[in-house]
């Protein structure tokens, strides 16, 4: 064995020679086609959705993409979320069943109606929410489940979608991680009630900001509400001047600015999420059955377009811990971070001092609820133990491989039989 084998075999943590040694692939996400479409938008003379043809377009191509015959635009996902919240009738007091690893923009609808977030645990290697778990928190009060499809992972819909059915329930999907993610050869975002996007900077497609909510039972009636609920309550296709609004709507609408820049986004969407799902299950073919690692497992009969990859450590394979490991594979040139948001929602502060509103324990003085430590001891353990990697459609096959060869080389080196 040649010196320069063994330095290589050597971890870098410990003065070998890193797996990475040429920087990661990059690309531009905006150019001249999004200039185009902007300009345009600016030569309508108008930047108001309902004005102008950037916001209707990009709807309409979306549409199109999903197989969906309504879409709203919104300001944000949070906002589609919220906005979804709003059209499906969840109001005062009523319980939202979610999910514990998600990001806030989940739960600011939610609280903002003066719901209750209730959650269910997770699958311990597709971290989803399991239908099972979603079933037993079901009360009186459920009035919706908002389901997240983590890092572009399809949740496993026909049996959540049967419980929501049974109990009469609104099922509204958050696809803000999950693009072009199929179950069953259906698209994520329309299979419950609603589905909701963000297009804020860091998901698979941009406009700075915005969201998208799709209406999926395909009625004009549900289409109407929730359109004005986006905008203020207003009835922008009825009698304009109606302005007698029935009960509260904020104003979440998407500018031509934001439509405009979609246009072209939406046009990159499927090469993005391709090369994502390749890279991805590249990874999971590389490390399986390393010791110490549970790949990050796809939903049966779904196809993940990966907005991140998040494997598991199982430390009682390995003489490290999930830190070291981090650390191992960082030096070895390949970014990581260990587990995903920092606690699971429950255990931050707001719903432990149970505070939505300064001053107020308001709306969880409602039913009393309290959230503890051990909620949903599944999605505690997965944010203990996991190790998030980036996956990027910029990245070369070279990248895929030296992310694999990283990984095999850290957990090698740190299997127990050694
Ligand atoms: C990004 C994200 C949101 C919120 O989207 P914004 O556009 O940032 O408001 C909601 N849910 C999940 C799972 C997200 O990743």
């Amino acid at each position: 064995m040649s010196d320069k084998v063994a330095t290589r075999d050597k971890l870098a943590v410990l003065g070998g020679t890193p797996v990475k040694t040429t920087p990661f692939g990059t690309g531009k996400r905006f150019g001249l086609e999004e200039v185009k479409e902007l300009i345009e938008a600016m030569e309508q003379n108008t930047l108001f959705y309902h004005f102008g043809n950037k916001v209707k377009q990009f709807l309409h191509d979306f549409n199109e993409l999903y197989g969906v015959k309504y879409s709203v635009a919104a300001s944000s996902g949070t906002a589609a979320i919220h906005v979804a919240l709003g059209a499906a009738g969840v109001t005062v007091g009523d319980e939202v069943i979610t999910s514990p690893i998600t990001d806030q923009g989940t739960l600011i609808g939610i609280l903002y109606q003066n719901a209750i977030p209730v959650f269910a645990d997770l699958d311990p290697h597709t971290y989803n929410m399991t239908p099972e778990s979603i079933e037993a928190r079901i009360t009186e009060r459920t009035k919706a489940i908002v389901v997240v499809h983590l890092a572009g992972n399809p949740c496993d819909m026909d049996p959540i979608m049967a419980v929501a059915r049974k109990h009469g329930i609104k099922v509204i999907e958050d696809c803000a991680q999950s693009y072009m993610c199929r179950y069953k050869g259906r698209l994520a975002g329309t299979i419950g009630d609603y589905g909701c996007f963000s297009t804020n900077d860091f998901k698979h497609i941009s406009t700075g900001d915005g969201g998208i909510v799709t209406v999926n039972s395909g009625e004009e009636e549900d289409y109407y509400v929730t359109h004005a609920f986006a905008d203020k309550n207003y009835n922008r296709f009825g009698n304009l001047f109606n302005r007698d609004l029935a009960y509260l709507a904020p104003n979440y609408r998407m500018t031509e600015l934001q439509g405009a820049v979609g246009i072209a986004q939406l046009k990159k969407l499927e090469w993005i999420c391709n090369r994502r799902k390749e890279y991805g299950d590249r990874i999971t073919a590389g490390i399986q059955g390393l010791p110490g690692i549970s790949p990050h497992r796809i939903t049966e009969g779904g196809e993940s377009s990966y907005w991140f990859y998040m494997l598991r450590i199982k430390e009682e394979e390995l003489t490290c811990t999930r830190e070291e490991f981090c650390e191992a594979l960082k030096a070895e040139g390949i970014p990581n971070t260990p587990g995903y948001i920092k606690t699971v929602v429950y255990l931050q502060s707001l719903f432990q001092e149970r505070h939505a509103y300064p001053g107020s324990h308001y709306p969880f003085d409602l039913t009393g609820i309290t959230y503890e430590k051990g909620l949903c001891p599944t999605a505690e353990q997965i944010l203990d133990t996991a190790v998030r990697l980036s996956v990027d459609e910029f990245y070369t096959d070279q990248d895929v491989e030296d992310i694999i060869a990283g990984i095999r080389k850290v957990a090698l080196h740190y299997q127990k039989s050694n």
